[in-house]
């Protein structure tokens, strides 16, 4: 059994795969540049007991996405990847007036075009198996949008709504799609944030683990969670519902 994770190689990405691999599954574990991080998610996957591989490709490039799986597959042909957690993302924050139209497209580019490719080419095996599970990592920031981030905001609400259509076509093949929309985590994406400040609006009074959002992602991705689709799941504290 075979789980793809992209961006795992920290933050909830590598939480989300170690669960995956205490769950049995073995974990392919992408990334974009950070290698020594990426080889020790390995070695928690590992240790979990489970294994994985790396693969290491740009999210927001369709052709080496394609590529990479492609040869995933060829080196793989009696299996498939029944799990799909689409998690790699950046955010580049700016107000709108003062945005560089380069970090508009790149944050799209990065957190929404990727979900085009790297699901598309999963799918076709997927229906073949009439098996699947598809996560997709939103935020808070695509559900109410976030003053600063247009651009992240935009990409996320869109990846919130190509889960639901998603859903809706391959509900018949046994496949799932759901989103996750997590608040503030405490990852390297949110260095630099005033955590004291920002905590305060924040009913449970602190920022979330990256496990907490890997223990929903968890749940979605198991047999349990078998009648639920096309949904996303806030896990933020209660700061927005
Ligand atoms: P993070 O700690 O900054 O980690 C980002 C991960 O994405 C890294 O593994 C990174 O790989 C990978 N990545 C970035 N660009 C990539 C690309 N073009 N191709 C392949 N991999 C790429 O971020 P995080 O906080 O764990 O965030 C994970 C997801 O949760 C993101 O989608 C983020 O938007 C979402 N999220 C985070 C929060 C939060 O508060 N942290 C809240 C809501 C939603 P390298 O190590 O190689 O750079």
């Amino acid at each position: 059994m075979y789980a793809l994770v992209t961006g795992g190689s920290r933050g909830i990405g590598r939480a989300v795969s170690l669960k995956l691999a205490q769950m049995g599954y073995k974990v392919v574990i992408n990334y974009q540049s950070n290698d020594i991080e990426a080889q020790k998610t390995l070695e928690m996957c590992r240790d979990a007991g489970s294994d994985g591989e790396l693969l290491k490709f740009d999210v927001s490039d369709s052709a080496a996405a394609t590529n990479a799986i492609g040869q995933w597959q060829k080196d793989h042909p009696n299996d498939y990847i029944e799990v799909l957690v689409n998690n790699a993302g950046i955010r580049k924050d700016n107000l709108m007036i003062w945005m560089e139209q380069e970090d508009f497209d790149r944050v799209l580019r990065t957190n929404l075009f990727s979900f085009y490719n790297v699901t598309h080419p999963l799918l076709q095996p997927m229906i073949r198996h009439k098996y699947g599970r598809i996560i997709n990592m939103a935020s808070l920031s695509g559900q109410k949008g976030l003053p600063g981030q247009c651009n992240y905001s935009a990409a996320k609400g869109g990846l919130i709504a190509a889960t639901k259509a998603l859903a809706q076509e391959i509900g018949r093949k046994n496949i799932t799609v759901n989103a996750v929309a997590p608040g503030f985590v405490r990852t390297d994406m949110v260095e630099g944030l005033d955590e004291a400040e920002l905590k305060k609006a924040i009913p449970m009074n602190r920022f979330g683990e990256p496990e907490e959002i890997a223990a929903l992602v968890g749940f979605l991705a198991s047999k349990e969670a078998s009648y639920i689709t096309g949904e996303c799941i806030a896990i933020n504290g209660g700061l927005y519902s």
